[in-house]
């Protein structure tokens, strides 16, 4: 393999020349340890940056495998060891405040998480080497190769980026941060077996500091959570932690109990800062989150109201029959849905993806898929409504499919009648009220009549048909982008994602997009059922994981910065794809 004197020797050789004589450093380039692999060069210095891989020996880097022998500590340590590359790079761009050259020339960037711990492509360990995917800007003055600054860069800064970072990090904050992640993937592998949906710690701080960013908020203001005593569950940990001083071997905290829960209280109590922990806590928390103890099982899904958004071939039929015109209720379709006939698809669709739970917060609910009270069902008769309310469906959904619920309502005593567990927060603190509330629904009869005609059925399934997941443009075979966090242009449409609120990481999004495109052509057959095509990519993801996902992908090469995603956000998107064609199986007790 060639070395880093090589590499000097091309940038020299092509100083001065133009943009395109920097296709001459693709390849491989060492230096003792260290291997740098130079897989893609953008066009010039304004298009996007360069892909380049950083791989350094285990001999050198010495990083002790027990930090990643098994799968979570792997991702644990592969997450800490990427924040630590991005913050060298924070650091070395601050040492040279100004970057020299055109467009994003000097530029260095890593594909680092947020709050959550995910599964990414951006670093990756064996025990023969660990290796850090980049993109660099390669420095230009306009056209012309600084073929000076470009050593400097890749000869000097990213080595030694990649020294401080890689390079014998400190073990106790490594093991730290990984027996953190582990033992909160150890409390989620046991929420089941415990009764539980969820479980949120005592101590934690839950509010965030803005609207737009989710950092912990800082300071006295945030009151920090404590379970009710009659909620209060004690669960062991798989690695002792440090409390105050003290080693701790177990953790207190409120466990959500299977079934119906209810989260009441006055507004601005916090009470949807407490469903929003729950439902972003299906994902492992950075140490130092305020949520790193709030632990939900993998399969809760946030279901809200998205009108507009398309529906194809859903079976809605349990929450609405008798549409104006005669329209389909069992095999629902809409370019167009309403608040309402949006909200009881989503939360089919996600039955059907296999959620064991749903989260609902009423600040994003359709109130009629809600409620309906004793006096509008005097005023507007059961034939002349099409819903039947969530309210009906919320006790059977566990007993007859399993499926808990956790739900936000501030507005509406007629659920008390359905719920396990009533939960008030009150100066954003939980208590257990379920007795009071008990004893008002025995006291106070709600007036309401029982609608609900039919009993909640099997989920359909659906196949989705060959053809109409089309990710060409144009003169273009594949044109796939993730524009942000919550928008994907697929081929010629777009996949609005902004009502999908777990998906976390832009990452995730770039994965789901990739994701459909290669579902389309691998295990979309006519055959298989949206269901066994998550389940593939499921799979997938397990056995080879994200690096392949690219549809240009080739072996050995810089794959493209991705995050696992869940098969319910990969369902989300499909479900949302406004090309989409889906055929219901028939149902097998029917
Ligand atoms: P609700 O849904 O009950 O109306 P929210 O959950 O939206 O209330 O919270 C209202 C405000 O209070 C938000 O700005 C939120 O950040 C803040 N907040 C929530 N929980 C806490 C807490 N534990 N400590 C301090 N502030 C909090
Ligand atoms: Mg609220």
């Amino acid at each position: 393999m060639p070395s880093f004197d090589e590499l000097r020797q091309i940038l020299g050789r092509i100083d001065g020349r133009s943009y395109n004589a920097y296709h001459e450093i693709r390849g491989a380039f060492t230096l003792r340890s260290f291997t740098l692999f130079v897989d893609h060069v953008q066009g010039d210095p304004y298009a996007a940056p360069s892909k380049l891989r950083l791989r350094i020996d285990q001999d050198f880097a010495e990083l002790p495998e027990e930090l990643y022998d098994n799968p979570v500590r792997c991702l644990a340590f592969e997450d800490f060891l990427t924040r630590r590359v991005h913050r060298a790079i924070c650091r070395d761009e601050r040492s040279r405040a100004e970057r020299r050259g055109s467009g994003k020339s000097g530029l260095v960037l890593v594909d680092v998480g947020g709050q959550e711990v995910l599964k990414r492509t951006a670093t990756v360990l064996t025990p023969a080497w660990v290796e850090v995917r980049l993109e660099v800007g390669l420095p230009a003055n306009g056209r012309r190769i600084l073929g000076r600054e470009a050593e400097q860069l890749l000869c000097n800064q990213l080595l030694a980026i990649a020294e401080t970072s890689l390079v014998r990090p400190p073990v106790d904050e490594a093991r730290h941060f990984v027996n953190c992640i582990e033992n909160q993937e150890a409390i989620r592998n046991r929420l089941p077996s415990l009764g539980l949906i969820a479980f949120v710690g005592d101590g934690s701080r839950l509010p965030r500091e803005s609207g737009a960013s989710d950092q912990p908020l800082a300071g006295e203001s945030a009151v920090a959570f404590e379970a009710p005593e009659s909620l209060r569950v004690k669960i062991d940990l798989l690695h002792p932690i440090e409390i105050g001083g003290s080693v701790c071997r177990s953790i207190e905290g409120l466990g959500v109990g299977k079934g119906v829960t209810l989260i009441v209280g006055g507004g601005y109590h916090g009470k949807s800062t407490l469903l929003d922990a729950i439902e972003r806590a299906v994902y492992p928390h950075i140490p130092g989150d305020g949520r790193e103890w709030v632990i939900s099982d993998r399969g809760l899904v946030k279901i809200r109201a998205e009108d507009g958004r398309r529906v194809e071939a859903v079976d809605i039929d349990a929450f609405i029959r008798n549409l104006p015109q005669g329209r389909s209720t069992t095999a629902f379709q809409s370019d167009d849905a309403s608040g309402s006939t949006s909200q009881a698809a989503s939360l089919v669709e996600a039955l059907e993806a296999g959620a064991s739970g749903l989260l609902l917060d009423e600040d994003t609910s359709a109130t009629n898929f809600m409620v309906r009270d004793a006096r509008m069902q005097a005023l507007i008769q059961k034939e002349h409504e099409p819903i039947t309310p969530f309210v009906e469906r919320v006790r059977e959904l566990h007993e007859a499919l399993s499926v808990s619920t956790v739900l936000v309502m501030g507005g509406c005593g007629d659920y008390f009648d359905t719920a396990d567990t009533v939960i008030a927060l009150r100066d954003f603190l939980p208590l257990d009220v379920t007795e009071e509330a008990r004893a008002i629904a025995a006291n106070t009869s709600s007036s309401r009549q029982k609608e609900a005609v039919n009993p909640l059925g099997e989920i359909a399934r659906r196949i989705p048909v060959r053809g109409s997941i089309d990710a060409s443009r144009g003169r273009r075979q594949v044109s796939i982008r993730a524009s942000s966090l919550d928008r994907i242009q697929f081929g010629r449409s777009e996949i609005d994602l902004r009502g999908v609120e777990q998906l976390v990481d832009r990452s995730q999004t770039r994965a789901i997009a990739a994701a459909i495109h290669f579902a389309a052509a691998c295990f979309i057959d006519g055959d298989r059922t949206l269901c066994d095509v998550l389940d593939e990519l499921d799979e997938l993801f397990d056995n080879r994981g994200l690096d392949e996902l690219d549809p240009f992908y080739r072996a050995g090469r810089h794959p493209g910065n991705y995050a696992r995603p869940r098969r319910f956000e990969i369902a989300a998107a499909i479900n949302r794809l406004r090309s989409l064609r889906m055929r219901q199986c028939e149902k097998r007790d029917s």
